[in-house]
């Protein structure tokens, strides 16, 4: 299984962690490991090279960081001489990463930096100068950095390389590589992707010696917590059907994926300029608006947040209820991910797919790749697609919702699942409607939904952490 789970019978005690990290530990109010951590803490304690073929939502991130703190108490730092070096494909990922090194290192004395494009970078030279346990990093931050002479790199004891798929697919393994090149042979290394492309595998092959390997989801397996749903559109308007599946599945706080920049920059105007309460989030903006985005999406001042495959990747949000891929992604791996940001720690969530008729090909391979087909659910009347979108909201009001099970009956269970599910998506976040807002762009008439009032101290729950 994929999204997180516990590992049989072990107990963070048994994974022979120092107390001060138990400790920490339990004040996350984890009670077991996961999986991948109940394998991989030994492991790493017993100085093993690891790989790791896990995604995000495992609990991959805790299962190097616990290990790395223990190992890392004993000894000294030097100046400019880091002794655990995590390279991280995305400053997010990084940052989310240097988070956890603060949680679970909070009883420790363990020193770190971070080497992330577009922050001020004139605290981290400080920090690095006086001497650091762990640095963590982006590749080619790191690599400027290193040619500059601001960073040593030979002694790195423990090397992570941090969602390596991820950084084959954004082309950074030219300069990982360049990294352990420069790094002493007689360190340990852990490497951790969601897949295994075969230049992963040879990156593995290359730079990991003996390395145990841990497996906690088969390539390209599904969350079991999230439930997917497939939204047909005859229509050339996907905007609109999405505005409609907003305030019809009760959906309070989301993050809705499309395929490129352009499209998620015109669809969050779209959305903004229709009172809807939504923010752009992809690898343009600068890192400060990025952050001040993302904090705000968790505190639940934002509601839905439009993102890229890229800005989304290591995104850590606890208890996001719905995910919506407003694109069909170009491949199931992405379609993994995406959904995969939901239905974490446990907890329950749904994805929706808006499906195009051209669509078809990329819908066959995800309904393999589920291991049969996926229900749809019918928001638009073969008529939708010619009518002008203002006109749609009011018409919807009538317009009942069918959802078809998967063996293409018309299921009253899932009626009623739906109805429990609206109880549950209300508790978690208060309201169906998109914030009411003044709005632009509808001439005169505005859609009911746009007007309901969302108490703000429930709504800033929902996305919260
Ligand atoms: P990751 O796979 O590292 O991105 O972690 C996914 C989420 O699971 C994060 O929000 C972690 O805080 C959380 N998490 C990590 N380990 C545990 C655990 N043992 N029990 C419950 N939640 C955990």
């Amino acid at each position: 299984m994929t999204s997180i789970g516990l590992a049989d019978a072990v107990r963070f005690q048994d994974l022979g962690l120092r107390e001060e990290i138990l400790k920490a530990v339990e004040e996350a109010g984890y009670r077991e490991p996961t999986p991948i951590q109940a394998r991989a803490v030994p492991e790493v304690l017993r100085g093993r090279d690891v790989v790791g073929i896990a995604q995000t939502g495992t609990g991959k991130t805790a299962s190097f960081v616990l290990p790395i703190l223990h190992l890392l108490a004993q000894g000294r730092s030097r100046a400019r001489m880091p002794r655990a070096l995590i390279l991280s494909p995305t400053r997010e990922l990084a940052s989310q990463t240097a988070a956890n090194f603060d949680a679970y290192g909070k009883y420790l004395r363990i020193t770190k930096a971070l080497l992330i494009g577009g922050v001020g970078m004139g605290e981290q030279e400080r920090l690095l100068e006086r001497g650091v346990d762990v640095l963590i990093a982006t590749p080619g931050r790191l690599l400027d950095w290193f040619e500059r002479g601001r960073v040593l790199l030979g002694g790195v004891e423990i090397l992570v390389i941090d969602e390596a798929d991820r950084m084959l697919d954004m082309g950074f393994l030219p300069d990982v590589e360049r990294i352990v090149g420069l790094l002493i042979r007689r360190r340990q290394t852990l490497l951790f992707s969601a897949t295994m492309p075969k230049e992963v595998r040879r990156l593995a092959d290359t730079f990991l010696r003996d390395a145990a390997e841990i497996r906690v989801a088969p390539k390209v397996q599904k969350a079991e917590l999230v439930e997917d749903v497939l939204v047909p559109t005859r229509g050339r308007d996907k905007r609109a059907l999405l505005l409609r599946l907003l305030r019809e599945q009760e959906v309070g706080c989301a993050m809705i994926f499309c395929n490129t920049k352009r499209e998620v920059a015109a669809l969050t105007r779209f959305l903004r300029d229709r009172g809807v309460d939504a923010r752009d989030i992809h690898g343009d903006l600068d890192q400060s608006v990025r952050q001040a985005t993302l904090d705000a999406f968790k505190k639940g001042e934002v509601r839905y947040l439009v993102a890229t495959d890229v800005a989304a990747r290591g995104l850590d949000i606890a208890e996001l209820p719905v995910v919506i891929n407003f694109d069909v992604p170009h491949n199931t791996d992405d379609y993994v991910h995406r959904i995969g940001r939901t239905g974490r720690a446990g907890r329950k969530g749904r994805a929706f797919t808006l499906v195009a008729p051209q669509d078809e090909r990329l819908v066959q391979a995800i309904e393999r790749l589920s291991g049969g087909r996926l229900p749809r659910l019918e928001l638009e009347d073969p008529e939708e697609g010619r009518r002008a979108p203002s006109d749609a909201p009011d018409r919807n009001q009538q317009h009942a919702q069918a959802v078809e099970a998967p063996d293409g009956e018309r299921a009253s269970g899932t009626r009623r699942r739906s109805g429990r599910r609206a109880k549950t998506a209300a508790s978690r976040s208060a309201s169906a409607a998109p914030k009411a807002q003044p709005v632009v762009g509808l001439g005169d008439h505005v859609p009911r939904f746009l007007q309901i009032q969302v108490p703000v101290r429930a709504a800033a729950k929902s996305g919260a952490e």
